[in-house]
């Protein structure tokens, strides 16, 4: 059974790790903050719903009150460059 302990330590010792370095910007970053529309500054819901595949994929948002691309850093997506 000593097994398991140990096997699950590792497991969680691994996680904290991974996301002690896991980036906070660039594409394969996590945003861990609350991000505000970059025009409007209304709040983005923390439960995403992606609008295209670019959220889907690498997330942000699409303001539900002016209709701005965001980021998941919140920064207005000008051109589709993903
Ligand atoms: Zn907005």
């Amino acid at each position: 059974m000593a097994f398991i302990y140990v096997f699950a330590i590792t497991v969680v010792m691994a996680a904290v790790i991974v996301i002690a370095i896991w980036p906070r910007e660039g594409k394969w970053g996590i945003n861990l903050s609350r991000v505000f529309c970059p025009k409007c500054k209304e709040p983005m819901p923390m439960v995403r719903r992606p609008r295209n595949e670019r959220q889907r994929l690498w997330g942000g948002w699409t303001c539900p009150k002016c209709e701005c691309e965001m980021n998941k850093y919140g920064v207005e997506i000008v051109d589709d460059e993903v």
